[in-house]
């Protein structure tokens, strides 16, 4: 195979002494929604079995609970339970037998969704609306049971070992705090007081499941909390742990309270794995390390560089499942590459729904969504080629169908080719790339500068016609708005018109927020290079002080301009971004000085600037550009002109919906259209 010379480290086998893994990429833990829904073991059978298919060496099951006080909800404690387990474990280990599968017991602390929640202290999360019950020395053994229990139980249905999560803030990370570890017993007090208790899990545990058993322990190994764990304390953590009987140790660099970006893809690729390639040198057994590895060539980069002995991807095998298969045979560039955009995966587990993925809608919805080979071909043409055009063109491609995809720009794309000039969003590029080789892969006939009429639409003798022509910005009703200060973001964004010193944006949807951080961006993306992101987000990777930021003072550089941004709503400014990114945002713009206005009232745009009022006051902001963001509206004209064809014709996309479109919904519709057509 092409790969294992392409990525000789990444297709090397680890040999455990007990068990061998046969490759060094895992499947990273993700809790999907499917642990808790309806046929939600027989959904995650198919999803974890198509993973292993797709080649992964290891798979780490979404966090489960060892009893109700951990719990998110799912929970191993019975053998009625395990029996459930037994479904997925059954179906990973038919779809290969050299796969290894293994239980995250994620016990939540005081994160928990429960009234019932423990901790070593009762000390409230900052993120949860519940103070937890301080355990006493009976609930603490009670806890330690119940953890051996998780694990027996484990192996019982046929995983091949445990991960057990020590960090994020969830209950065993709490013992080993100061600031959530207020006991003055054995199990708190000195540090070696407080690695009591994660250290008699993992000894419990290995006395529970033998030693033929794989034991991860997931390690906080740079927390990024200010006052958080130093380098010393996770490194004695680490070596105590090994010693308490775990066979892995996995990195871990967040605790949910931090203000620090780990994940998103305002992130650097691989920006953490220093952090795991440090502790390893001090560890005898292996080390897992993650965060923003989304491509087989920045993983073996990792592993080459002896950061750690196995690499984690979570989000990327929602992306595309046959990412290691494709690797190992060379079609890299059909890889379907994770954008950590968030907005499918993490934003749904934050706001309590089904986990997916923005480029893979199939994505935990394995049973539901298929792409079977169509019995009746059809001609399709597919008018748009950005998410929502592509998406289709790509699927119905896929299944047989005969595609054409017809575009008027020079290239494919649409809103996406303005997403990727954003500063932190540059990884939006991959999913263009991704489109532009499946594009030649299924031979669709791709027709771009070409202004396609609903007459030539009509002589094309097509079976069916999709209008995926997307949308056009929406123009406020204002007096002035035609004045030559005023530009839309388009123009913005594409650098098509000069951006003044004082600038007022009007609109702060996603779009306002990803203007306002193109037109105040100077030098390097803090994305494409770790030492700007360090120096940004106030992170210290050398001297790694408490939590990697323990006084450490983040450095923005902006551009000389004045910036403000608005909107009429009086919520919050920014409310309405994504949950588990909308934080960074507006902390980015924060430092660069924009000063947010909400409950705005636009009066009129002259030549001494943007008119408003704000609780009925009116004021001026002397601006020299104001940059319309305000939403957009659905293009439509071509499929009114079809209606009365008699032609089957299908809208998609921001043509059919542009009101709080994004791509997410453009290409989840597309594909549920194209599965079926
Ligand atoms: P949007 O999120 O709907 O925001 C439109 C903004 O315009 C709002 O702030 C709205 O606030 C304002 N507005 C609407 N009608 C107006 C009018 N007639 N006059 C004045 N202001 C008006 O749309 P968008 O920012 O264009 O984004 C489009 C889609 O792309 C969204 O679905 C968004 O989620 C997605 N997107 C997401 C991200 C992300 O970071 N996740 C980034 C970019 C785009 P008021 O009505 O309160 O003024
Ligand atoms: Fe990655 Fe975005 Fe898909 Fe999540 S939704 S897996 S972040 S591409």
């Amino acid at each position: 195979m092409i790969g294992s010379d392409r990525y000789p480290h990444l297709f090397s086998p680890l040999d455990l002494g007990f068990t061998t893994l046969k490759n060094r990429v895992i499947m990273g833990s993700m809790h999907t929604g499917l642990e808790e829904s309806e046929n939600g073991f027989e959904r995650m059978a198919a999803y974890f079995a198509e993973r292993a298919r797709g080649g992964v060496g290891m798979i780490i099951t979404g966090g489960i609970s060892p009893n109700e006080e951990g719990g998110f909800g799912a929970r191993l404690a019975t053998a009625a339970e395990a029996a459930q387990h037994r479904i997925v474990t059954r179906a990973v280990h038919a779809a290969d037998p050299d796969v290894k599968i293994c239980l995250q017991i994620l016990h939540a602390g005081p994160l928990a969704s429960t009234p019932n929640s423990v901790a070593p202290s009762a000390v409230k999360s900052r993120i949860s609306p519940v103070t937890p019950t301080g355990l006493d020395a009976a609930g603490i053994e009670k806890q330690l049971a119940d953890f051996a229990n998780c694990a027996s139980r484990a192996r019982d249905a046929g995983y091949d070992g445990v991960e057990i999560i020590g960090s994020a803030g969830y209950l065993l990370s709490t013992f080993l705090v100061e600031k959530t570890n207020r006991r003055t017993d054995r199990w708190g007090g000195s540090y070696e007081n407080r690695m009591r208790f994660p250290l008699e899990v993992v000894r419990r545990i290995r006395a529970a499941v033998g030693e033929k058993f794989i034991v991860i322990f997931r390690i906080a190994a740079m927390d990024m909390l200010e006052g958080g764990m130093s380098r010393s304390e996770v490194v004695e953590l680490g070596q105590a742990v090994e010693q308490a009987g775990a066979n892995i140790i996995s990195t871990h660099f967040t605790w949910h309270e931090a203000a620090v970006p780990t994940i998103s893809t305002r992130v650097p690729r691989a920006a953490f794995t220093g952090v795991t390639g440090r502790l390893r040198r001090e560890l005898n057994i292996p080390t897992i390390t993650s965060n923003r590895i989304n491509m087989p060539d920045v993983a073996e980069a990792v592993l080459a560089r002896g950061d750690a002995d196995l690499v984690s991807m979570a989000r990327p095998m929602l992306a595309d499942p046959e990412l290691v298969l494709k690797a190992l045979e060379g079609r890299e560039d059909e890889i379907n590459t994770c954008i950590a955009c968030n907005q499918a995966c993490l934003d749904h587990t934050f706001t309590g729904r089904e986990v997916s993925c923005l480029v893979n809608p199939r994505a935990c919805h394995e049973t539901l969504l298929n792409y079977t080979a169509s019995d009746a071909p059809r001609r399709i043409a597919v008018v748009g080629a950005g998410p929502a055009g592509l998406g289709y063109a790509t699927v119905a491609a896929q299944r047989g169908h005969a595609v054409s995809l017809f575009d008027s720009a020079d290239e494919v794309g649409g809103q996406f080719n303005l997403a990727k000039r954003v500063p932190g969003k540059e990884e939006f590029e991959e999913t263009l790339r991704y489109y532009r080789r499946m594009i030649d892969v299924l031979e669709i006939d791709l027709q771009l500068n070409t202004r396609v009429t609903a007459d030539q639409l009509k002589a094309g003798n097509y079976d069916h016609i999709v209008i995926a022509t997307g949308i056009e910005p929406r123009v406020p009703d204002l007096e002035g708005i035609d004045h030559p200060m005023v530009i839309s973001y388009i123009d913005a964004i594409k650098g098509t018109r000069d951006v003044g010193k004082k600038v007022a944006i009007m609109g702060a949807g996603g779009i306002g927020f990803d203007v306002a951080e193109l037109i105040l961006h100077k030098g390097t993306s803090a994305a494409m290079d770790r030492e700007v992101f360090a120096r940004e987000w106030g992170i210290d990777f050398e001297h790694h002080p408490r939590g990697g930021v323990t006084g450490v003072v983040p450095v923005v550089e902006k551009a000389d301009r004045e910036v403000f941004l608005l909107q009429r709503k009086s919520t919050p400014v920014g409310r309405g971004l994504g949950k588990t990114t909308g934080w960074t945002h507006r902390l980015s713009l924060a430092r660069r000085d924009v000063k947010m206005l909400n409950a705005v009232e636009y009066l009129r745009i002259d030549d001494e600037g943007l008119h408003i009022a704000i609780d009925g006051r009116p004021q001026l902001l002397p601006v020299e550009t104001v940059i319309v963001c305000t939403g957009q509206l659905p293009l439509r004209t071509l499929y009114d002109q079809l209606q009365d064809s008699g032609l089957q014709v299908s809208l998609v996309g921001g043509a059919y919906e542009a009101a709080e479109l994004d791509a997410k919904a453009a290409i989840s519709q597309a594909s549920y259209l194209a599965a079926a057509v």
